[in-house]
């Protein structure tokens, strides 16, 4: 996790998977503007990236991911709970 600035100086929340990289795959990150939402959407897409890719992995974002999946279902029905 590093925070960076981007080209019009606002903070950036930047994620890259340490995971990925040892095991030799694409590099993967997140890049979300800065902010409590940006950094939110940031960790709960590394959340979903780790529970999809490394089901296996020991770490310890994953304690997250209940919050992250609640957080994805509340912005789902915030758009009209078109999935029910
Ligand atoms: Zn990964």
């Amino acid at each position: 996790m590093s925070i960076d600035l981007d080209g019009d100086q606002q903070f950036v929340y930047k994620i890259s998977c340490t995971t990925c990289r040892a095991k030799g795959h694409r590099k993967w990150s997140a890049y979300r503007p800065g902010g409590d939402n940006g950094f939110m959407a940031a960790m709960d897409r590394w959340t979903f990236h780790l529970t999809e890719k490394h089901p296996d992995a020991e770490a310890p974002c994953l304690a997250f991911l209940p919050a992250a999946q609640q957080r994805l279902h509340e912005r789902r029905q915030a758009q009209g709970g078109a999935d029910g």
